[in-house]
């Protein structure tokens, strides 16, 4: 179905960008695969799916930097695409040692899956919760707000630039013998180093408008996602049924996914003011907010739990796991109010 669209557009328009491939194969409204179906725990699997030592910890680090702010009457609480809604459950859960912090949240999740959205209201609970498209469509208020995404960038459409013999290319998908297939689309001359990287506007975009309401409201943002501070290359990626597949078969029905450009994302918010810290990799942040000794307390409490508690540290931190690759940064204002677990 979705491939017929994409076929369609194609004999329209010409070869399709990556960013415009990739956003009708996730987001489009009633086929793309961030609308219809689950992934989360089922294609892929995340962090706070992994353990509810993530989403608990985070609900720490956030009680922490309420305490900075001089415990607000009010705080917007946001995630940024909270999948099954695991990470805000642990979360919350976890929040709960402080009623007074609780008391003051008011929840919002930015999510465009009504399958999801429908989980989320079965586990997010103590708090009120409403639900937005965009980032941009969250009231406004005078709280300060603590935002949150995990795996949220990395499923934005990105865009693949190929600059070869002084001409610059832009990656698409077209139509070779009928196929759909990858290719490179001639933009204009373009002086220098033969070189291919990615650009997501999409991402800048939604940092964007992060920042802007950070500048309104303060407070911080925690970013925790797979990608790298700097570097070229293309890094688009398809996930089905949990195994590798090409992007361009079981169109709508797999993942897409691209590294973040922490890097990039870095340089958007350092250019309207606000700090930054990290990113740093998962697993040291991590072991910095406290997970070693999380880890002792779970296991003592259920020794049944021992082994798969183990197991879980080593997924989160190991560098040959999540603990390298994937990385947490953190866009705060007033820059006084450093948040917690960024010691290097
Ligand atoms: N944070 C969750 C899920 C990560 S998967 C976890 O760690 O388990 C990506 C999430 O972002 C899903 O909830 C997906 O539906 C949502 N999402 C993807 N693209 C989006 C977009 N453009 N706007 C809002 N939410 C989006």
């Amino acid at each position: 179905m979705l491939e017929d669209l994409l076929r369609q557009e194609i004999k329209e328009k010409g070869p399709l960008p990556q960013n415009r491939f990739m956003e009708l194969a996730l987001q489009h409204p009633l086929y793309g695969y961030y609308r219809a179906h689950e992934g989360v725990g089922q294609d892929f699997t995340t962090a706070p799916e992994i353990s509810q030592m993530f989403g608990e910890l985070l609900g720490l680090w956030a009680l922490d930097y309420y305490e900075k702010l001089g415990r607000p009457q009010a705080i917007t609480l946001v995630e940024l695409g909270p999948g099954r809604g695991t990470l805000m459950a642990d979360f919350l859960r976890a929040a709960k040692v402080s009623p007074s912090f609780l008391r003051a949240l008011t929840l919002h999740l930015v999510e465009i899956n009504p399958v999801l959205k429908q989980k989320q209201q079965q586990l997010v609970q103590y708090v009120a919760v409403e639900w937005h498209e965009k980032i941009e469509d969250i009231p406004l208020s005078s709280a300060p707000l603590i935002m949150i995404a995990n795996e949220f960038f990395d499923a934005l459409p990105t865009q693949c630039f190929v600059r070869q013999e002084n001409i610059l290319y832009e990656r698409a998908v077209g139509l070779h013998e009928d196929a759909l297939a990858f290719m490179l689309n001639p933009l204009r001359q373009d002086k220098g180093p033969n070189q291919m990287w990615e650009e997501t506007p999409a991402a800048e975009a939604a940092l964007q408008a992060i920042v802007e309401r950070l500048l309104k409201q303060q407070g911080v943002f925690l970013c925790c996602d797979y990608g790298y501070e700097k570097g070229e290359g293309e890094s688009l990626q398809a996930l089905f049924e949990g195994k590798p597949s090409s992007p361009l078969v079981q169109i709508g029905r797999s993942d897409l996914t691209c590294h973040v450009n922490f890097g990039r994302l870095k340089e958007v918010a350092l250019s309207k003011g606000l700090d930054v810290l990290g990113p740093l990799a998962q697993g040291k942040f991590l072991k910095n907010i406290g997970l070693d000794l999380r880890a002792e307390t779970l296991k003592h409490n259920n020794p049944l739990k021992r082994a798969s508690v183990e197991a879980a540290v080593v997924r989160l931190t190991h560098p040959r796991h999540m603990g390298e690759l994937f990385k947490v940064m953190a866009v705060f204002s007033p820059p006084s109010l450093k948040p917690l677990g960024f010691e290097p």
